[in-house]
């Protein structure tokens, strides 16, 4: 990598902040790479701290910064001892990560040394899990009320953390719980509401932690003798929001010191703001008392967001990456995502990181690409009767000809087309494929896949055709 020579080594001056750093730094990369990639993987970090010729930046997640490790970390490396000289430091700390840290980094800090083990990166760059810009409350700056989109979905959860976010224990919402499925906004709902309560003073001491990090840190607290004053830390709080609380389910002695530290928040006039995955009626393996205690403020749901609302979070998230997409890619996504606003981000996320690397456009083709492996992912293994539904439809015949014995040629295509996508797209073995397809022997389903591999070979319109069945099956 050729760097300008002109770059002057400034010594890291009392003066220097995160900023300007990081701003020099963007200045040598942004010629290096295209407009595209700059703008996907470099406008987004977040310099945060800078301790002498050690620069840390935050990155939006664990993809994000997998992916500049891959592409950019010689240039990363490069560039940062260019502008702080050669024994510089680079830390990163993962944003999304940080907010609820895996269980083995739980305890301890990592080092950079120990990062390193399990994430090999550049000489001088290493990397830090905890959110460094937070580290008192463990809240993400990033979650915000201005950036969560309204709907009908969300919307008396959302209007219940204002509430609560701007009177913290005087509202008869106490303790606020928030429910509903996995990636509907319950973790960024309670991250606003800590930063709002916070940032217009309504709560001097707040914290933010997940029911598995308190779990851990109160079993590590036992070991250590130090039951007290991981009690004390907690019961101080003006505002302690506990995420996923069904994670307490079977662990009775943290529920036990959760129930005495609930109720002296509660006495005290304390705001408590929980989220868990279904109603607090519902939670398997907690104790009746905590469940009664949760069930006396406001318990509000989250549902799947509409087609409206999709269509505005992926507008704002889209806008948010300095993306343009055109209308009808974001109608597209929004029609085929439906369930799960992170799958939504990961979309757009695939999206920019397929764009970048093969200089592809923003169009609905890239976008189809993308969802087939996502979606595709994300949901329930394909079966082979869909598979089956998705190609008799295809050819115009009734699902059961694909099953019987007749040996009519369009029906034979057909079977053939739809053991073999079931051979590709499923991992079902040849003999549980020839069973499904009225009990035929595993030798029939080699013979039809080598048949359609063929056929494929040779006539374009039936590759085509194959590669719409696989798109539309992927999709269903
Ligand atoms: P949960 O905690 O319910 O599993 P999260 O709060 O982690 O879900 O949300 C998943 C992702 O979707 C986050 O990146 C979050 O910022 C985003 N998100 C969820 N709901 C909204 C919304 N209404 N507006 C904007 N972003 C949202
Ligand atoms: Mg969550």
């Amino acid at each position: 990598m050729a760097l300008p020579l002109t770059i002057q080594q400034s010594s890291p001056a009392e003066s220097a902040t995160p900023e300007l750093i990081w701003s020099k730094c963007l200045r040598i990369i942004e010629p290096e790479i295209s407009t595209l990639s700059y703008k996907t993987w470099f406008q987004p970090v977040v310099p945060i701290k800078l301790n002498g010729d050690q620069l840390t930046v935050q990155v939006p997640s664990q993809f994000f910064y997998d992916w500049l490790e891959e592409h950019y970390a010689t240039l990363i490396g490069n560039t940062v001892k260019a502008v702080l000289g050669d024994s510089a430091k680079l830390f990163y700390s993962v944003a999304s990560e940080s907010v609820v840290p895996e269980p083995q980094t739980e305890t301890v800090t990592p080092l950079p040394e120990q990062a390193q083990t399990h994430l090999p990166f550049a000489p001088h760059v290493a990397m830090r899990t905890e959110n460094l810009l937070a580290v008192p409350t463990n809240l993400n700056p990033r979650y915000t009320f201005e950036n969560f989109i309204k709907g009908d979905s969300n919307q008396l959860a959302r209007a219940a953390a204002m509430a609560v976010g701007n009177n913290p224990g005087g509202t008869s919402f106490n303790p606020l719980v928030i429910y509903g499925g996995t990636g509907l906004g319950k973790t960024h709902l309670m991250h606003a509401l800590g930063n709002y309560a916070i940032s217009v003073g309504k709560a001097k001491r707040a914290v933010y932690i997940s029911s598995e990090k308190f779990t851990v840190d109160f079993i590590e607290s036992v070991q250590s003798d130090r039951v007290s004053e991981f009690s004390n830390f907690y019961r101080s709080m003006d505002l302690l929001i506990v995420d996923d609380i069904q994670f307490f389910a079977g662990k009775e002695k943290t529920q036990d010191n959760f129930f005495h530290t609930f109720n002296a928040l509660y006495q005290h006039g304390k705001q408590i703001v929980l989220s868990s995955d279904v109603p607090p009626k519902e939670l398997k393996g907690l104790d009746d008392r905590l469940i009664s205690r949760f069930q006396c403020g406001l318990t509000a749901d989250i549902q799947p967001p509409d087609l409206e609302t999709r269509i505005a979070i992926l507008q704002k998230k889209s806008q948010e990456n300095g993306l343009e997409l055109s209308s009808d890619v974001i109608d597209f996504i929004a029609a085929n995502v439906k369930n799960n606003i992170r799958e939504l981000e990961g979309v757009l996320i695939s999206m920019l990181a397929r764009a970048s690397l093969e200089s592809r456009e923003l169009t609905i083709d890239l976008a189809k690409d993308v969802l087939r492996i996502v979606v595709h992912e994300l949901r329930s293994p394909i079966s082979i009767e869909q598979i089956q539904t998705t190609v008799a439809e295809f050819f115009d015949l009734p699902v059961d000809q694909l099953r019987a014995k007749t040996r009519r040629q369009e029906v034979v295509i057909a079977r053939q087309t739809a053991m073999f996508l079931a051979k590709e797209l499923t991992n079902s073995s040849l003999k549980t494929i020839g069973l499904h397809f009225g009990g035929r022997d595993h030798s029939t389903v080699i013979h039809a896949c080598q048949a359609v591999e063929e056929h494929a070979s040779t006539n374009e319109d039936f590759r085509r055709q194959l590669e719409t069945l696989r798109k539309r099956v992927s999709l269903r």
